[in-house]
């Protein structure tokens, strides 16, 4: 096996070179993973443009990208439910395990998390990783080395329906139909929740919507959002309303359009951190405000929903780079959030 390896390695704010790297060795409870392919995720953008995602600044020499499936090539002494040739998909924030937020099961909050591509843990625009063998999870032969990358990104839309406790019967709003969006809708639909209202301002994406099983679909420009939701609820509004565009016009609409004792589920991250809400609605109509971060112990529920082609994200992708090509995957997808859905860079 080679000892080294390409990585695409972000040197300054919007350039990334190819440089040669050792290739890691897995411990004990690791599996050493070549990458096959990576999504390319709103955060590596936002680090790559800003060089910062609030208190996470990059140094570089650093590595972007955290949504990734591969191959096990080599596994550690101890892992004994995966062997080389497995094709897998990985939870890339490995928890310490030991705090409380770790035992309490909500691990994603847990202060001592090591997250791919959140400085200073590098992540996976490379040709090899190593990760834990428990947060490495085998995807099946019919299933692309692309839709496994996307595994990650779906883990967030899972993980907000699952805290809203979404299930049959219930109304839904999403607000934005990007690729977070559109997996959140996915959710909610293997959830059971069949009427999904899809909101964007972008046509390719609310066709994208449509596709996947909204069951309304409106465009904030021409449409009348909110009057349209309610008619659509018989004058109720929405039993859960997601914010998924990280915008402050949309997060303020979200308690207008919540039913009474309807949840607002905030997943998107606003652009400013402090902004006008209205907060009488939220104590008046008993409203539950909820913040999602990240995901905890949805992976395997995800794996299976994509094993068993209960959910398509195939056809999020719209483009594809090679791994020499990284610099350029980002800044397409910097540079034309609107004729794009997904892009991936594949090994
Ligand atoms: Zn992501
Ligand atoms: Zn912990």
């Amino acid at each position: 096996m080679a000892h080294t390896m390409k990585a695409a390695v972000m040197k300054g704010i919007g350039k990334i070179d190819i440089e040669e790297m050792a290739v890691p060795i897995p411990a004990s409870d690791q599996v050493l993973v070549r990458i096959k392919s990576v999504g390319v995720c709103g955060s590596d953008v936002h680090y790559f443009v800003e060089g910062r995602i609030g208190d996470y600044v990059v140094e570089p020499p650093f590595i972007l990208g955290h949504e990734c499936s591969g191959e096990v090539v080599e596994v550690g002494e101890d892992v004994t439910s995966l062997q080389p040739g497995d094709r897998v998909t990985m939870e890339p924030g490995i928890p310490c395990g030991r705090c409380q937020s770790c035992l309490s099961g909500r691990y994603n909050l847990c202060p001592d998390v090591v997250f791919w591509a959140t400085p200073p843990v590098n992540g996976v625009f490379c040709e090899y990783v190593v990760h834990p063998a428990c947060f490495t999870f085998p995807l099946s032969d019919k299933v692309s080395y692309e839709e496994g990358a996307l595994v990650e990104p779906l883990a967030v839309g899972m993980y907000s329906a699952k805290r809203a406790c979404a299930e049959p019967g219930q109304s839904a709003v999403v607000l934005g139909s990007g690729p977070i969006g559109l997996v959140t809708l996915q959710a909610l639909r293997a959830c059971g929740v069949m009427r999904v209202v899809a909101v964007d301002l972008v046509e390719l994406r609310l066709e994208k919507a449509r596709e996947l099983g909204a069951s309304l679909v409106l465009n904030g420009k021409k449409d009348d959002v909110i009057k349209m939701i309610m008619d659509y609820t018989a004058g109720r509004g929405a039993d859960m309303v997601f914010e998924t565009a990280g915008s402050v016009i949309t997060t303020q609409l979200t308690a207008g359009l919540a039913a009474r004792g309807g949840k607002i589920i905030l997943v998107g991250l606003p652009s400013q951190d402090r902004f006008e809400y209205d907060m009488i609605q939220v104590t008046a109509r008993e409203l539950d405000i909820l913040g999602i971060f990240r995901y905890a112990n949805v992976y395997q529920s995800c794996v299976d929903l994509v094993n068993n082609k209960a959910v398509d994200l195939k056809s999020l992708i719209t483009h594809r780079y090679p791994l020499e090509k990284t610099q350029e995957a980002l800044e397409f997808a910097h540079q034309h959030k609107h004729e794009s859905i997904k892009v991936v860079v594949n090994l």
